[in-house]
């Protein structure tokens, strides 16, 4: 009797174990596979911006200057949703395309040139335009945590690509324009800024998780958001962080205050939205 039992068990056990390696392998490919998600970002040809182009296949996975790419599926049709950067050169952009049967394919895409203005900004803490060498150690640790969180990818959660601005405030500085600080050149403006009084309340543009949060040299106070399939959104210079890293965010809840932390010339939100780790225009995800 116990001996049939024990072997009822083991048997249990064996036809499990097979079902789990099914779903594994299942879910392996699912992983793999695009999105099905309600909405697109807006399209935009130009370094900065956003290019969404119809696979008509379904891919498995994408590349695009050495980064995977979201494949996403909306109204039964798979697309691309690149992020190009604003250092791109103008002409034809090659991305790549995998398939469940191994096979693989290059696809093309043309970029335009856009003008972007120059922004002149004067900056009284001197150190924050030009860093001694104790900064430049701090930077460069805070440049490389930054750089792992935007390369994040979260199969688990469903980008929403339409967003709602997480602050209510003036847009005191667009994304791309090109920056001198104490008429110093320094890096192309790589969000948006809202301009809005200390303690004005933060919320989440799009629902997603907590993936860091900490003190950095020019962006203060600072939130990274994962918002899954490799869009991921940064929240700089805040005055307080009411959330954690691991905490799930739905779309409005509030993520933290106003402030003006780190390089700044008053309170403001500098707003960042990252594709395939590259700084996209935030202005091409929100629906007002
Ligand atoms: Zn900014």
């Amino acid at each position: 009797m116990h001996r049939l039992i024990f072997r009822q068990k083991v048997g249990m056990v064996y036809y499990i174990s097979i079902c789990l390696s099914l779903l594994l392998l299942v879910n392996s490919a699912y992983t793999l596979a695009d999105v099905a998600v309600t909405t697109l970002p807006k399209s935009s040809l130009v370094p900065g911006g956003i290019a969404v182009i119809p696979t008509h296949a379904g891919a498995l996975s994408g590349r695009y200057r050495n980064q995977r790419i979201t494949l996403a599926n909306f109204d039964g049709e798979q697309y691309a949703i690149i992020g190009i950067p604003l250092n791109a050169e103008i002409g034809s952009q090659q991305f790549d395309l995998s398939y469940a049967d191994g096979h693989s394919e290059s696809l093309q895409f043309s970029i335009e040139f856009k003008e972007y203005i120059e922004q002149h900004l004067t900056i009284s803490n001197t150190r924050q335009v030009n860093p001694n060498t104790e900064d430049m150690v701090r930077i460069n640790r805070e440049s490389a945590k930054m750089t792992r969180a935007f390369s994040s990818w979260d199969d688990s959660l469903t980008p929403v690509f339409s967003m709602q601005a997480p602050v209510a405030g003036i847009r005191s500085s667009s994304f791309g324009l090109k920056r001198f600080f104490n008429e110093q050149p320094r890096n192309p403006h790589s969000g948006m800024d809202i301009a809005a009084d200390e303690g004005t309340p933060i919320y989440a543009p799009a629902p997603g998780i907590i993936l860091t949060t900490g003190n950095y040299f020019f962006n203060g106070n600072t939130i990274i958001m994962d918002h899954g399939h490799g869009l991921i959104s940064l929240y700089c210079h805040m005055n307080t962080i009411d959330v954690e890293p691991g905490t799930v965010i739905r779309t409005g809840d509030q993520i933290g205050r106003v402030g003006q932390t780190g390089r700044v010339t008053g309170p403001h939100l500098h707003w960042s939205v990252n594709l395939n780790n590259t700084r996209v225009d935030p202005a091409l995800f929100l629906t007002e």
